[in-house]
């Protein structure tokens, strides 16, 4: 097969401003590297942060996108992990330097070199990339591009913060029913908890999409729980929010904060926390993370809420996101 030396992809140019379909060379794998055709990819708040100029240090111009499902097309020298055709995931933790203080503690998602995918080199919001293999995940024949797409990010940081939860959890919240909720919410219900979801005041849409998804209960983020919490997860990108789960957990339960920015945390009253309440967020993924949500997801099985978009539509997801316009994950079809 011949591949050509251009290929279409969305660009970003400036923070806070429209992505730009552009003409751009195909990238070349480098060592240790495969080269991937992108089949889908998906669109995640991370997204939305690094336009919005919340993630401060993009490279530029920059190909976004951090959900890859594509299929092997070349490698590198020294690849040699996947086969030519076969179909791989590439997510937010694109490489480490493994030599650092936390890659040798084994918290390679606290390396202090990480490469991001779609935010320090260009990502999945074009015809082709590249990756580093160490790094890409074999997917799960029983997913469709598409369906597998979501669940690179939105489920893989999402089961990070559903482990963070600890054991000893039954009573669990979420706040923010979106993508990563959603799926998330599933693995919850296979293992036997019950899931309480909160989501925007008076968000009926958001509250009924939760019920249809499993939720034994759903209301605004501002009203109590029928009972305490064990944990509470929160994937909206709103500081209060942490409040609020803090008032709705009992003693000793545990608050997770799932995404990587959020406003500002409003001060409350040290009760709150008291009786070993604990707030803690989480930072990317490691690769054990994703083996062992791509073992788990099939048996569930987790299944995306997805909406599919075109590869230069990917303003207009992005958008869809911001305005909270979206059920479930937004996916570009490449
Ligand atoms: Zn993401
Ligand atoms: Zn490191």
């Amino acid at each position: 097969m011949t591949l050509p030396k251009t290929m279409r992809a969305m660009l970003l140019d400036a923070p806070r401003s429209p992505l730009r379909l552009a003409e751009i060379p195909v990238p070349q794998p480098g060592p240790g590297q495969v080269l991937l055709k992108v089949r889908a990819c998906g669109v995640c708040h991370t997204d939305l942060h690094i336009v919005d100029g919340e993630l401060t240090e993009p490279k530029l111009p920059l190909v976004l996108g951090h959900q890859i499902v594509g299929t092997v097309v070349g490698r590198g020298a020294g690849a040699g992990r996947f086969r030519t055709g076969e179909r791989v995931g590439v997510p937010w933790l694109g490489s480490t330097d493994g030599t650092c203080p936390a890659c040798r503690r084994g918290q390679e998602n606290l390396c202090d070199h990480p490469v991001f995918t779609g935010y320090s080199v260009d990502g999945g919001f074009a015809e082709y990339t590249v990756a580093d293999e160490r790094f890409c995940f074999p997917l799960p024949d029983a997913y469709a591009d598409v369906d597998a797409a979501p669940l690179l990010c939105a489920g893989l940081i999402g089961y990070r913060t559903y482990r963070m939860a600890g054991e000893n959890v039954e009573a669990l919240g979420f706040y923010g029913f979106g993508a990563a909720a959603h799926l998330i919410a599933q693995v919850a219900r296979f293992e036997g908890k019950k899931i309480y979801a909160f989501t925007r005041p008076g968000d009926r849409a958001a509250q009924e999409f939760a019920l249809r998804q499993g939720a034994d209960w759903a209301g605004d983020s501002t009203v109590a729980p029928p009972e305490p919490l064990d944990a509470a997860l929160i994937f909206a990108p709103v500081g209060p929010l942490v409040v609020e789960a803090l008032k709705a957990v009992r003693k000793g339960g545990v608050v997770v904060c799932g995404g990587i920015h959020m406003s500002d945390i409003p001060s409350f009253p040290y009760a709150l926390l008291w009786e070993e309440r604990v707030v803690r967020s989480v930072a990317n993924l490691t690769r054990r993370d994703g083996e062992e949500f791509f073992a788990v997801a099939p048996k569930v099985p987790v299944r995306a809420e997805v909406q599919t978009f075109p590869l230069e539509a990917a303003d207009q997801a992005l958008n869809l996101l911001r305005s909270g316009g979206l059920t479930g994950a937004a996916v570009l079809v490449v």
